[in-house]
């Protein structure tokens, strides 16, 4: 028998169609990992044009598996938190049924362009959907002594349980900064998983502490996504997507203002 296989997509901001070219619901987002909701909508029916399965992280890692595709299945997730999560990305995805776990810094709930804890719940109500962390200040992990970032993960996952009452919280490192030594601090202190911005292919028993997910920016265009879901494509774009991912956080650092903790 196969070895079931996934691949996790990794979401921003999703742009209102009439935003202008660069658009930016918050300081936290880049540009380039905004993706406009028609594209979304679009995207999402791609995968079910192409015979994707799609399946939520939960059921992945409870071993409950869609059988019988030669395709991998695939995960949606979303970083950051942003108030498109509740308005453009949610309405889309339940109209495609299409599961997916929106990962929040916990510390930026209710500020411009960020979810609230309202709509955080309200996202949470729905089976469809799970929340996860993305820290509480969306600092890079890698860069904070242990007891910061031991703190910052113990709020962050204290905060969505006591909002959403949910018990297993998965972790998507901020900046996909993630080093073997804090993935075990995260399991330790109580997260399912740790997902990371490495791309790559998730295999059925795969690595609770390294969870690989493909960017989708803004620059994708429909064959780019179709090569995406196609890891036999991966070869000859990974270089590219390295590229392109290493620009958005290296430009989301700068404007941060964090450029001396930063090493690309
Ligand atoms: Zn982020």
């Amino acid at each position: 028998m196969k070895t079931p296989r996934a691949l996790v997509l990794m979401y921003h901001q999703i742009v209102p169609d009439d935003a202008p070219e660069g658009w930016v619901p918050s300081p936290l987002a880049d540009s380039r990992y905004g993706v406009g909701v028609r594209t979304f909508a679009r995207q999402m029916a791609c995968l079910r044009e192409h015979g994707f399965a799609t399946v939520s992280l939960d059921d992945w890692i409870g071993g409950r598996i869609p059988e019988g595709s030669s395709s991998p299945a695939v995960i949606v997730t979303f970083d950051d938190g942003y108030e498109s999560d509740w308005t453009l990305a949610a309405p889309v995805l339940e109209s495609f049924s299409v599961p997916a776990t929106f990962f929040v810094s916990t510390g930026y709930l209710g500020s411009t362009g960020m979810m609230d804890e309202d709509q955080l719940c309200r996202l949470s109500d729905n089976p469809l959907f799970s929340i996860g962390s993305h820290g509480e200040t969306h600092r890079f992990l890698t860069s904070l002594p242990e007891d910061s970032c031991r703190l910052e993960l113990v709020r962050s996952l204290s905060r969505i349980r006591s909002l959403t009452g949910q018990t297993a919280i998965d972790l998507s490192a901020p900046g996909g900064r993630i080093s073997r030594s804090i993935a075990a601090l995260a399991r330790k202190t109580g997260y399912r998983s740790v997902l990371t911005s490495k791309p790559g292919l998730l295999r059925d028993g795969g690595d609770m502490d390294s969870i690989p997910r493909l960017p989708v920016l803004n620059a994708h265009s429909p064959e780019d996504f179709l090569r995406l879901l196609d890891p036999r494509s991966w070869a000859f774009q990974m270089d590219r997507w390295v590229r392109m991912a290493k620009q958005s956080v290296r430009s989301l650092a700068l404007g941060l203002g964090v450029r001396d903790r930063v090493r690309m």
